[in-house]
């Protein structure tokens, strides 16, 4: 690590103290960043990294709202402004109980990278509460959502802040915080996305994320002339993004095996078909239930309780290809990722952000297999995000082809990056190094032309 790395993490340790997820996210960029500020002294004369490590405001607030039974809840309320050097800060909102400053701020540090190499112009932000929905009635969620969106409705706009879901927050929610909002402003603009299709939603939307991620797994394997045809594939989580990695897995000939939620995961080496599927988006989407229930239907499946003493999660030791870690973050570590060497996975690709701890980042880029990070494998979500923005402002939706093949080409640009600025600092194949300074580089420019600010 360079003396400069090592000041400048001794500096973010001290100034965001109890906000590890922050600084792990800090050290991968930073490590990456080395190579572009040794090259380019205006950075760092600049101060450029230390400005993009700072937000530029953080709004914490309380969120007090009624069960059904009349008793008050009280819950913490966030939203991250990061960095508005290239748009209106972007990203989504989590709802959570493990949600607290750190995270989002790892989250919407993120996002500032992740939004650049999207080529769309859209700062990075995150935002969310404490809050937990499970279990929760829909009555409950409402009187929540409405409650967040009476303090949030202030600092956000379609010119401002644009926020979206995130782990917690789907359509349901995002209907709910949309409504809340267009009764206190009385406007009805573009001001959140993932909205529902028929008040300015964009087709493609619930789907990009984890399609996104399986074209960026198949933009890599182009790298060796492979497809995804007959691989078999890992998948964690069971929420929006791991279900529609799932979908697309199967539309390009592969085979996903497992799916987990917080309790537990299901591998079921039959493969995870479109009926299959179709049961887990019900049984997730609709009924709210949990993923034991496959392998009561199924006998093809096998369900493990998750056990949180273990040093290392089961899921990732079996015998596959690919994996597509899509719940959370640190969901890998190096354990986990020596045993998906160990069984013969050579292609990662992250949906979820941040999945793989330092320790399991290494392991990937050590073995030199191909590891998409989440910035870059699973931008396809805001970046379809951002193409809701246009269509809110032009006022005309597009077709689902039209979306789709825009969010193909945005997926092939991004994993163009990354291959072009790897190989332009010497680092071939280094997925991580090319997304951290391909994002960088557009932001810090930005930054310098707009002046100290
Ligand atoms: P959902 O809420 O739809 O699903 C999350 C899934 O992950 C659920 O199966 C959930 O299980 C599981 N999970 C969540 N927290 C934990 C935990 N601490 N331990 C184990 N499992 C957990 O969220 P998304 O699918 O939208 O998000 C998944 C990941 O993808 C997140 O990292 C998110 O930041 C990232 N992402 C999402 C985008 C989007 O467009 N939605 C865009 C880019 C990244 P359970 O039901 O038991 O909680």
């Amino acid at each position: 690590m360079s003396q400069y790395v090592k000041d400048l993490m001794a500096e973010v340790k001290a100034k965001n103290p109890a906000e590890p997820e922050f600084h792990q996210a800090v050290q991968e960029v930073a490590d990456s960043l080395a190579l572009v500020l040794d090259r380019h002294p205006e950075y760092r004369a600049a101060k450029v990294l230390e400005r993009i490590i700072e937000p530029e405001r953080i709004i914490t607030f309380r969120v007090p709202w009624v069960d059904d039974q009349g008793e008050v809840h009280v819950n913490r309320g966030f939203r991250i402004e990061m960095n508005s050097a290239i748009g209106p800060y972007k990203g989504g909102l989590r709802f959570h109980p493990s949600v607290n400053q750190g995270i989002l701020k790892f989250l919407a540090f993120e996002q500032v990278f992740k939004n650049s190499l999207t080529t769309l112009p859209m700062g990075g932000g995150k935002g969310g509460s404490d809050f937990d929905p499970k279990g929760k009635s829909d009555l409950k969620i409402m009187r929540f959502c409405q409650a967040f969106m009476s303090e949030l409705f202030r600092h956000i706009g379609p010119d401002t802040d644009v926020p979206a879901g995130d782990i917690g927050v789907g359509g349901r929610e995002i209907g709910y915080l949309f409504g809340q909002y267009k009764k206190l402003k009385n406007e009805f603009t573009g001001v959140l996305t993932g909205k529902g299709l028929n008040w300015g939603g964009s087709l493609i939307r619930p789907e990009a994320t984890g399609y996104g991620a399986v074209y960026f797994a198949a933009e890599m394997l182009s790298t060796k002339k492979q497809t995804l045809e007959g691989k078999v594939c890992l998948v964690s989580g069971s929420g929006n993004v791991a279900q529609y990695t799932v979908e697309k897995i199967n539309q390009l000939g592969g085979k996903a095996v497992t799916l987990s939620d917080s309790n537990g995961y299901i591998y079921d080496e039959a493969g995870i078909d479109k009926d299959k599927l179709a049961f887990v988006m019900e049984l997730k989407n609709v009924r709210r239930g949990r993923m034991k229930e496959y392998a009561d239907k199924y006998k093809s499946a096998v369900y493990t309780e998750l056990n949180q003493n273990a040093d290392f999660n089961p899921l990732w030791n079996h015998k596959a290809h690919c994996a597509f870690p899509s719940a959370t973050q640190n969901e890998i570590n190096g354990k986990d990722a020596q045993n998906l060497i160990k069984n013969g996975v050579y292609v990662v690709s992250e949906g979820a952000n941040m999945p793989t701890n330092l320790d399991g980042v290494k392991v990937f880029l050590d073995s030199k297999i191909l590891y998409g990070p989440g910035k870059a494998a699973n931008a396809g979500g805001v970046a379809t995000s951002g193409l809701e923005m246009t269509q809110n402002s032009m006022r005309m939706p597009w077709t689902r082809e039209e979306v789709d093949n825009r969010l193909r080409m945005i997926m092939k640009s991004i994993h163009q990056t990354c291959v072009d600025v790897s190989e332009r600092f010497g680092v071939p194949g280094n997925y991580v190094i090319g997304a951290n300074i391909g994002g960088f580089l557009k932001v810090a420019d930005a930054m310098i032309d707009q002046g100290v600010v």
